[in-house]
């Protein structure tokens, strides 16, 4: 096997060889212009902003990333992505983490809190979906 700088700096950080495996996107060609962040209709709700959950990825912060909020918040809504001078796509990356998240056992929404009235007022569609996206 050929042997890199980048293959190196991955085998130190086993987070960010496992978002990418995850995600199929190179974070590496982020070069934190911020622009995704700055698209974002709902940056103001999260945590941490999209460009810097990218930074802290690439630190492997695991931790600080997995607790946030800001995967949660996202709302696919992909401006992100067609903002990007890279062609990176942060959505994805938002939706790897989500379920790598579910996957560690960390669900921000336990069944038990969603109540039979909202259950009645809601659409399947969005019930499904949310299901899939909130809870493990
Ligand atoms: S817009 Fe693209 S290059 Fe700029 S910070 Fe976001 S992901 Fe990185
Ligand atoms: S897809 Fe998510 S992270 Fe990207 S702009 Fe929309 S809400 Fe923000």
């Amino acid at each position: 096997m050929k042997i890199t700088i980048e293959s190196l700096s991955k085998t130190k950080n086993p987070f960010l060889a496992q978002v990418e495996r995850e995600t199929g996107e190179d974070l590496s060609r982020c070069y934190q212009c911020g622009n995704c962040s700055g698209s974002c209709p709902v940056s103001d709700e999260m945590e941490i902003p999209v460009s810097q959950i990218i930074r802290f990825v690439t630190l492997g912060q695991e931790k600080t990333v997995l607790e946030s909020n800001s995967m949660w918040v996202c709302v696919s809504c992909f401006q992100c992505q067609y903002n990007c001078p890279k062609c990176l796509d942060p959505s994805k990356l938002m939706e790897g983490l989500r379920r790598l998240s579910l996957r560690k056992g960390h669900a921000p929404i336990e069944m038990a809190q969603v109540t039979g009235e909202f259950i009645e007022r809601s659409p399947q569609q969005a019930i499904v979906a949310g299901f899939r996206k909130l809870m493990s």
